[in-house]
């Protein structure tokens, strides 16, 4: 109990209990650590016949020692749970970085088009579970093509790079910024009725429209973007969804581009404003 207490407040790495303890005993411990911490325990029995090797581990201790112990031997068996441990941290940071590096655009370093997927996905199954409005935004570069054409490519990835770092501080936690394909990003807003998106929208369009990029010496530049706006409308699939998002985005560049448009489902249309 005591030293389930002294866990809850300090950093340790590697626990060593007897397995007979007044109170919990040593496996009941070695249990309870692994259930709640990230800690390696070695268990030290006196009764070789009483406890099992099998049974130690099985509880999760990384090692069981009979006792009487020698100090070297413990210190040896220490020794290798700890680099144990630490090939293992070192797997899982990097399994974590190769996890991030999978969903993230290597340019914008915003998410990438496979996991907005993924994402949209699970948003379309929540808002359909709890019936909460779930917004969807594309955003495409106006003449974008002029731009690479007229400062070159490597200009063009930094207007890229800093479109997704403003699009990114101009949202709250819960929405989402993704890299759909060359010059297009998507957000997800969930939780987000379709008068809300739209100040969101607006909110992005100004402030990319602000932006002063400088291509060459002395030479200023600013971009704008087109958006499109639909709230999702359930039980309809990704694809029909996704799809008006393009068409709304398709209607603001038609209208003259650097604008939002906002195109519903015929449903949403007849249910009136403010309806998700
Ligand atoms: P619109 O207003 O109709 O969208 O015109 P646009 O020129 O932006 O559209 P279009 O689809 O014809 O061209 C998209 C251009 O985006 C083509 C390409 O030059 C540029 N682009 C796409 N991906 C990248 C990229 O990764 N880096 C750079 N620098 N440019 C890209
Ligand atoms: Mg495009
Ligand atoms: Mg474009």
């Amino acid at each position: 109990e005591e030293a389930l207490a002294l866990l809850a407040e300090r950093q340790v790495d590697v626990v060593i209990t007897d397995i007979m303890l007044p109170g919990m005993d040593g496996l009941e411990l070695t249990d309870v650590i692994k259930k709640d911490y990230n800690i390696d325990v070695i268990v030290l029995t006196g009764y070789s016949g009483d406890y099992s090797y099998e049974e130690a581990i099985s509880k999760g201790a990384s090692d069981l020692v009979f006792k009487p112990v020698r100090f070297e031997e413990l210190l040896l068996r220490l020794k290798r749970v700890l680099k144990e441990r630490k090939l293992t941290n070192e797997r899982l940071q990097m399994l974590e970085k190769l996890k991030k590096l999978s969903i993230t655009d290597g340019l914008t370093q915003l998410y990438n088009s496979r996991h907005f997927y993924n994402q949209l996905k699970g948003e379309v199954d929540r808002s359909t579970r709890y019936s909460h409005p779930l917004t969807l935004l594309i955003l495409d570069i106006d003449h974008f093509k002029d731009y690479n054409d007229r400062y070159g490519h490597l200009e063009g990835d930094k207007v890229l790079l800093r479109l997704g770092q403003v699009v990114k501080l101009l949202l709250r936690k819960m929405d989402s910024a993704y890299r759909y394909g060359g010059e297009e990003f998507t957000v997800i807003l969930p939780e987000t009725d379709y008068e809300e998106a739209l100040t969101v929208a607006q909110r992005i369009r100004k402030a990319i429209k602000e932006i002063v990029f400088m291509p060459e010496p002395g030479q200023n530049a600013s971009i704008t973007i087109s958006i499109g706006m639909t709230a999702y409308s359930p039980p309809e699939d990704l694809a029909t969804f996704i799809q008006r998002a393009d068409k709304a985005l398709y209607r603001s560049k038609e209208g003259g581009r650097d604008r939002v448009s906002t195109l519903l489902a015929q449903a949403q249309v007849q249910a009136g404003p403010g309806k998700p």
